[in-house]
Order: structure tokens, then C-alpha cells, then sequence
């Protein structure tokens, strides 16, 4: 405990020397400026929103220019995407009339600065209106989208902010086309129009949705009101009813396990695209934004939505609120990085499996099935090797969506933090349930840490309430709560590279851990699944024997120990071989026959699989059922 408090006032120390050095001196001597959004949508065919910014100077403020800034990245996604690119336009006025030909000011007063930055001369002018349209026909969790049928912005990628003045609150007016509803997770009456938001953060954390034809359902849990809104681009099949229904059981859990949310009231924002590819969710404070392919009636699609319902609705605590250090606020000036990637997007990809268990939309049968792909994903991916999950989290703008001109080796070098993350929780959540003979859990490391560095923090910037907390103090809780040294864990697991303890784990709560290899003997290729004619090789695992034979991507196998193979009858024959057998293989590579022979090694891909220990003592059977059930 001492060593903690210790940390803790460190950290504090650290954090108010940091603003000072980056944005204290801005911001100490710079009066808040009066700043309106207006955004409208004239032609929406031609995807341009239409931004207008007017900001009112004080009289006494020595200010002899702005600079006005669209952020290379939008918070949640770590990839940078440099929104300017979709800025045209930018003109600059007195702000003491309309923005009309007459009032502009002299194009000599607006400068380029860099790729993401505006500056606007003041010359005596009090006000300042700027005017620019962006560009967007994306349907996602961090783009926007302009067309025939809707508006459904995210703030980060079409409002610029003051810079030095990201901290002053802000207001924002919506002009939508006729008949067009505005909704988003800060509606507080119908036909709203305006917003006011505490500062520039919030206001890009509140997505919206505008369009004539959205539907919206209510329900209320422990005194909260709860809204499902849809945009439903392709048929319902009468499943709207029920899947407001069962996200009311996922809110009833995940709130089992948080206690009361801190809102009064939250948005589900859900698009059922019906286009086969627009697929994202994304957290925000009061609302999420959920975008499936399919349409509402498909197979599928509402088991999915489920899904990204209890991974974002976890977040309302795990990283919205509960958050690393470095997230938020934020320099948008160039990408975030983080080493808590995998506790603020593993942990949360844990419990949003385990919620539907809790929730009572899965059995026991289909969590462990669940969580059993997920150690595959992560055991059988060459990244993990060498890759750990404070480095994946470092790593996420190369791998949160991010855009790649240059071809990567990423597939073979990087893991991602969700399934590393999650499989480290689910290992750390049943160690702790064993170590304390089930008298405290990860459930409690989560709730603890919201309440220290949440709720009962002091407030360390202007972007919300609390402060984030680093890796260490994580590392610490877990320690705490479960009454023993953890270091060990974090060392070996979370800081580098090993294999978590996952039989250990299942065997604290009576469950045996299986490891099957999916063949008797490796290759080491992946073929391309659509070609059914060949196999034509579009992976090579780095440490098989595929590649020590000198295969390569591209490659396509003509004839394997003597007969033409298709990916169907691939997995088959590879029954027959033992390692060590060595292989005739011909190869066509571009024009040329290339006559090589492989030698086949032991399996490197496993399925996992998990039984009940019958003889399992009752303490144990409990253990189980109130880790399922979230006691
Ligand atoms: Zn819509
Ligand atoms: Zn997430």
C-alpha cells in the first residue's frame, strides 16, 4: 500500500509537468475564446459537409493569428489517416457579417501552414469566421458519411480545432435537409439542433446520425435511460423487438458488474449497412457506433451486433472512463502511443465474451468454445513469438485498420492486442479466482481501478474527470487484489513473449486444456481458398519447413508427392505423412518449373479444446459457476 501511494503522487507530480511543458504555457495565458460550429449539408449526392467556424476574440487578447487544425486521427483507432486530405475550400471572414463575398478577408491573410494546420492573419478584426467543406462518403466508426439517405458524422474527421484552444467549450448548430432527424448520444429533446459541449473532445466524442428515417426503441435500467436507434439500410425481418431486448440483458450485466453507470442516459447508434463490407463499433461516453454489413434479417448479423454490443458497452467503464495515461487528452499532431492497448481493448474483448454468458445468450458450451478460438488465434499466430502485448499496443497504428501503401511482414511479426489481451485476461481473471479461493477476481482489479483513478482521482487536465493510469498501476491492482506478488505474470507474459499458463488457469475452476494438432505434420503455407484448381501459396510461415525449402508467396504447387492437389484435398492427404517424410514438390513460378522437395516437420497449428474435470471438488464446481454467472 505505501509503495502504491508512493507511485501515485509521483505520477500526479508528472502528469502537471507535463502540461505545463506542452500545452500549460498556451493555455495559462490564453483566454478562452468564444468558438460555434455550424455544420449544414446542402448537396448531400456530392458527400462535402459544410463546416462554418466563428470564434470571437476578447478585445484585449493579443492575438495576432489562428490556426485552425484538422487532426491526422480520431481517438479509438490508432491508425493515422490525416483527415486534411478531405478539407477543400478553406476561406477565411470578418465574423461580424455572414460569410459572404464582402466580408471576406484577403486571401494573403490565410496561410497553409503545414499538411494539417490553417492560419488565419487577424488584422485588427475582433471575430473570425472560417468556412470549408470536407469530404466524406465512409459508413464507419472513425470516417463520415454524406449521401441520398443519411448524415452520419464522426466529429474528429470533419471539425478542425483552435489550436491552444482545444480546452474552451464549444457550440455546435445543425442545419439538416428538410424532414431530416438529428440524433446522437447527447439528445436531450426532439428536433434539437444545438449543442454545447465543454470542450473540443467531447464535442468529436459524440457521433451523430441525421436522416429521415431512423427508428428509435427505449428501456430503462436502475433509473438510466437507454436508446436504440437504428438505420436500417436493408430489411428487419420483425428482429428489431427482440435485439432491443436482449441488449437490455447485456446492459443488466455488464451494470451487475460496474454498479450504476456515471451518465444519465445512453445511445446505441446502430447501422445495419446491407452493403457486404462497412463493419466497425466504436466507444464513446454516452454512445457507441455500431455499423454491421449485413442487413437486421440476415443470418448472422444479429448474433454479431451482440457481440460489438457487449465489447462497446464494456467501454462505457474500460477505456472511455478507466483509461491509460495517454489516452486523452491528446496531441493529434501525430499518433498515440500507448503500452495499455491490451488491458483498454483485450480486457474488454474478454468480458464482452463473458457478458453474453452472463447475460444468459450463451450456454457454458459456447463461452469456452469462444475463448478457445481466441488462444488459437493468439498460439498459432508466428507474431506472438515475437511479439508481446505492451509491444502490440505500441504497435497500433500500423495495426488498428491502418492504411498500408508499403507491403508488411506484419502478418508474420505482429499479433493484435485484442485476442493477446483477451486471453491474458481470461488467464489473470481464473488465476486470481484460484488464488483467493474465489474471493476476489479481474472484476474487482477493474472496479477498483475505476474507482481510484476514475471517481475518486482529481481531475489532471481539462478533458475529463480523473486520470489515466499506466501500465505499472495495473500491473499493482492485480497484485493487490490477488494478495500475492504478480510481477512474475507481467514479466513473463504481458513484457515478453511466453505462452500464458492456460491449463494452470482452467484447471482453477475444474476444466482440463486440450492441444490437438490440426494436422499430423506442418508445411507451412497457406493457399488461396477461392482457387480451387491449384494450390497457390499467399502465406509462408517464417520458421516451417515451406520456407526452409525456399517456397515463396505467389508460388503456385503443380504437383506434391506425385499427384495434382486443390485446397479441398490438401489438409486430406497431408494424413499421410509423418515428420521427417520428405516430400517431392514442383512449383510454378511466373514462367519458370522449379523441382524442390520438402521435409515435413511437426504440427505448428493446434486447436484447443477444454473438458470438465468430472471428479472436480465442489469448492472448484463453485469457482466455475460463479465465474460464468459473475459473482
Ligand atoms: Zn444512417
Ligand atoms: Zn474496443
Amino acid at each position: 500500500m505505501t509503495t502504491n501511494l508512493r507511485i501515485v503522487t509521483l505520477r500526479v507530480a508528472y502528469v502537471c509537468l507535463l502540461l505545463l511543458v506542452a500545452d500549460g504555457v498556451a493555455f495559462a495565458q490564453e483566454q478562452p475564446l468564444k468558438i460555434s460550429y455550424h455544420l449544414a449539408m446542402s448537396h448531400p449526392n456530392i458527400h462535402l459537409f459544410e463546416v462554418n467556424i466563428e470564434v470571437e476574440v476578447p478585445a484585449e487578447a493579443k492575438i495576432d493569428s489562428l490556426d485552425f487544425q484538422m487532426a491526422k486521427w480520431s481517438p479509438g483507432r490508432y491508425a493515422v489517416f490525416d483527415f486534411a486530405k478531405n478539407v477543400q475550400e478553406f476561406r477565411a471572414f470578418h465574423g461580424t457579417c455572414p460569410p459572404t463575398a464582402d466580408c471576406m478577408l484577403p486571401k494573403s491573410n490565410v496561410t497553409r501552414v503545414d499538411d494539417q494546420t490553417w492560419r488565419v492573419k487577424r488584422d485588427g478584426t475582433d471575430n473570425i469566421t472560417v468556412t470549408y467543406k470536407v469530404f466524406g462518403n465512409d459508413l464507419s466508426g472513425t470516417f463520415s458519411q454524406l449521401d441520398s439517405r443519411h448524415a452520419n458524422f464522426n466529429g474528429g474527421c470533419v471539425f478542425m480545432y483552435v489550436v491552444s484552444h482545444k480546452q474552451d467549450p464549444v457550440k455546435l448548430e445543425i442545419d439538416p435537409p428538410k424532414n431530416w432527424r438529428i440524433v446522437n448520444g447527447r439528445t436531450e429533446s426532439p428536433d434539437q439542433h444545438e449543442w454545447q459541449f465543454p470542450n473540443w473532445d467531447i464535442m468529436i466524442d459524440t457521433p451523430t446520425e441525421i436522416s429521415p428515417d431512423w427508428t428509435q426503441d427505449d428501456f430503462a435500467v436502475d433509473g438510466k435511460q437507454y436508446h436504440v436507434v437504428v438505420h436500417s439500410l436493408g430489411n428487419e425481418g420483425g428482429k428489431r423487438p427482440a435485439l432491443v431486448r436482449d441488449i437490455e440483458k447485456i446492459v443488466r450485466a455488464e451494470t451487475a458488474m460496474w454498479g450504476a453507470p456515471e451518465f444519465d442516459s445512453y445511445t446505441f447508434l446502430l447501422h445495419f449497412a446491407n452493403d457486404g463490407r462497412s463493419n466497425d463499433g466504436m466507444e464513446h461516453l454516452t454512445s457507441t457506433q455500431i455499423i454491421e454489413p449485413g442487413a437486421l434479417e440476415a443470418a448472422g448479423t444479429y448474433n454479431e451486433t451482440l457481440d460489438a454490443i457487449a465489447h462497446e458497452f464494456f467501454h462505457v467503464w474500460n477505456v472511455k472512463r478507466l483509461r491509460p495515461i495517454e489516452l486523452g487528452p491528446w496531441d493529434f499532431t501525430r499518433p498515440a502511443n500507448t503500452r495499455g492497448l491490451w488491458i483498454a481493448e483485450g480486457i474488454t474483448n474478454y468480458y464482452g465474451h463473458l457478458m453474453q454468458r452472463r447475460a444468459g445468450l450463451w450456454d457454458d458450451a459456447k463461452l469456452l468454445q469462444k475463448l478457445t478460438q481466441q488462444i488459437a488465434e493468439v498460439q498459432n499466430s508466428p507474431g506472438s513469438r515475437l511479439m508481446s502485448a505492451e509491444e502490440s499496443s505500441l504497435s497500433a497504428p500500423f495495426i488498428d485498420d491502418a492504411p498500408q501503401a508499403q507491403q508488411t511482414n506484419l502478418a508474420n511479426t505482429s499479433i493484435s492486442y485484442y485476442p493477446k489481451g483477451e486471453v491474458l485476461g481470461l488467464v489473470l481473471d481464473l488465476l486470481i479466482r484460484g488464488k483467493t479461493h474465489g474471493k476476489a477476481s479481474l472484476d474487482d482489479v477493474m472496479r477498483r481501478m475505476y474507482e481510484e483513478f476514475y471517481l475518486k482521482s482529481p481531475n489532471a487536465t481539462y478533458y475529463l474527470r480523473g486520470q489515466g493510469y499506466k501500465n505499472e498501476d495495473f500491473e499493482h491492482k492485480v497484485s493487490e487484489v490477488a494478495g500475492t506478488d504478480m510481477s512474475d505474470f507481467f514479466k513473463r507474459y504481458v513484457r515478453s513473449v511466453e505462452s500464458p499458463p492456460y491449463a494452470e488457469a482452467f484447471a482453477q475452476i475444474g476444466l482440463r486444456f486440450f492441444r490437438e494438432a490440426r494436422q499430423p505434420v506442418a508445411v507451412g503455407v497457406s493457399v488461396d481458398e477461392e482457387i480451387t484448381a491449384n494450390l497457390k501459396i499467399v502465406g509462408v510461415r517464417p520458421d516451417s519447413p515451406a520456407a526452409s525449402a525456399g517456397l515463396e508467396v505467389g508460388d503456385i504447387i503443380t504437383n506434391f508427392g506425385g499427384i495434382k492437389l486443390t485446397p479441398d484435398t490438401f489438409i486430406n492427404r497431408l494424413a499421410r505423412y509423418k515428420p521427417g517424410d520428405r516430400v517431392n514438390v514442383t512449383l510454378r513460378r511466373g514462367q519458370r518449373t522449379i523441382q524442390t522437395s520438402i521435409t515435413l516437420s511437426e504440427p505448428q497449428i493446434f486447436n484447443y479444446r477444454i473438458e470438465e474435470i468430472k471428479d472436480a471438488s465442489a469448492e472448484v464446481k463453485a469457482l466455475r459457476a460463479a465465474w460464468m454467472n459473475g459473482k
